[in-house]
């Protein structure tokens, strides 16, 4: 089947749908393998519950012809029907990625555009090799620009995914130490993230730039820029970053605050506002969008649980994001004393063990907070460094324990809650309820 031809039917059906847990109806089923299945064997299943066809590579399988469409690779036909249609509608995108805060960003930027445009972005975290394509064929004719994040754990990820997007845009939130394992350390991580930059120069796109970070003023940008900046000279300038009580903005004069937390997201709200100015939204309609944004996803949020004010950032950890997130804690003032519970981050190869010894040793002597570690790696640091106010457990049940027979230890504190996604420390909250 060509490509044309698939469009063709793609473009009769609502959408795509790639689980059979969750199917739309009429939409156009892609039977994708994973490590332990092959929807190729759902394919009925698909139709049952309303797919309007199927997209399979398994011939043995097909038992309805005219519904049921042979594909010789079911991912490599998603992939390419995504850049046929991104062709097809032609409209501007903007690339995201970096080790960090891609995806508060990518929200950020769609709330500040939504304001005088039609924008589409990739849903929640969808940001990987069958992400992308589906993001790009949520795209339509009516949409204005499109925003696509995009991640990686390895090199040449992000340089396939822009041959698929061919963004207009591109803008990188940062380098940090994220999958150092995949990169091969943090100049493979550069390296990688740098891809999209590569691809915007290859094709004379344009690059947003964070101009005050030096990681990014390192590398020699000959292409088209747009730069924003508080410290350095720019084509955005901001008087001011705040992070007290939350992350705040000023821009000729006016302040734009936020209900995100730490200093780090100053930053992601300063790239959205550069952004919005770039496709000329007021400073007023970015003003009322940042206000009314609301973090989701256990990103960066505050709770109230008995008498305690959380601070959930259980969505993902790495050594980058640990430390601004320890080091903003830590200069919040509030009347409360705090508690930092800190889940391993995972993916750290060889560097694993230097990494969460850096994050204990970081704390070691602040001995007025205490200092909660859970996970195998974390633990492996037990013996070498104790202190009264460093606890450490080997597992998430060992800490329940804990929690739950010193309930009053965690009443009228703040606490910090963060970890890897595996950690799935969000189930502190329903301890500590
Ligand atoms: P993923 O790789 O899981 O897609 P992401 O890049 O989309 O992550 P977010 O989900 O937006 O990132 O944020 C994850 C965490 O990263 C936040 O909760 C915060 O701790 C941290 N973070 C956010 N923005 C930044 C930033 N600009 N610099 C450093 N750390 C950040
Ligand atoms: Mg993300």
């Amino acid at each position: 089947m060509e490509i044309a031809e698939l469009h063709q039917c793609f473009l009769q059906c609502d959408g795509v749908s790639i689980d059979t847990r969750n199917i739309h109806p009429n939409s156009l089923f892609f039977a994708l393998k994973g490590e332990n299945f092959d929807a190729n064997e759902f394919a009925q299943e698909a139709l049952d519950k309303g797919a309007a066809y199927v997209i399979m590579d398994n011939k043995k399988l097909i038992t309805d012809e005219k519904k049921m469409l042979y594909v010789p690779n079911v991912l490599g036909a998603l992939q390419q029907l995504a850049k046929f249609h991104r062709k097809e509608i032609g409209l501007p995108i903007i690339a995201l990625t970096g080790s960090n805060g891609k995806t508060t960003t990518k929200e950020l930027i769609a709330t500040v555009l939504s304001s005088k445009y039609k924008v589409k972005a990739t849903k929640g975290n969808l940001n990987n090799h069958i992400g992308v394509p589906l993001t790009l064929l949520s795209f339509d004719y009516e949409t204005d620009i499109g925003i696509v994040e995009m991640g990686a754990n390895h090199k040449e990820e992000i340089s396939f995914l822009c041959e698929l997007t061919d963004p207009d845009y591109g803008y990188i939130t940062n380098f940090g130490k994220a999958h150092l394992e995949g990169f091969g350390g943090f100049e493979g991580v550069i390296k990688a993230k740098s891809e999209l930059y590569d691809y915007l120069q290859d094709y004379h796109k344009t690059a947003f730039v964070n101009a005050d970070d030096p990681r990014q003023d390192a590398k020699t940008l000959t292409f088209d820029r747009y730069t924003f900046a508080v410290e350095q000279e720019a084509d955005v300038q901001f008087d001011l970053y705040n992070a007290q009580p939350n992350a705040t903005v000023s821009i000729s004069g006016v302040t734009i605050e936020s209900n995100l937390t730490g200093i780090y997201n100053a930053t992601n709200i300063a790239s959205a506002i550069a952004i919005g100015k770039y496709f000329g939204v007021s400073t007023e309609d970015m003003k009322n969008a940042i206000s009314n944004y609301i973090p989701t996803n256990n990103r960066s949020q505050w709770t109230m649980v008995n008498n305690s004010n959380i601070l959930l950032d259980a969505y993902n950890a790495n050594p980058s994001s640990m430390e601004v997130a320890i080091s903003n804690f830590i200069q919040l003032q509030t009347s409360q004393p705090k508690i930092l519970i800190l889940g391993d981050m995972f993916e750290l190869g060889k560097e694993s063990l230097k990494e969460h010894h850096k994050i204990v040793e970081s704390l070691q002597d602040n001995t007025g907070i205490k200092a909660i570690f859970v996970g195998k790696e974390f633990y492996k640091q037990k013996e070498e460094r104790k202190k009264d106010h460093l606890l450490y457990f080997e597992s998430f049940d060992n800490l329940q324990e804990y929690i739950k027979s010193n309930l009053d230890t965690f009443q009228n504190q703040s606490i910090l809650v963060k970890g890897s996604r595996g950690m799935a420390l969000e189930r502190v909250l329903e301890l500590l309820q």
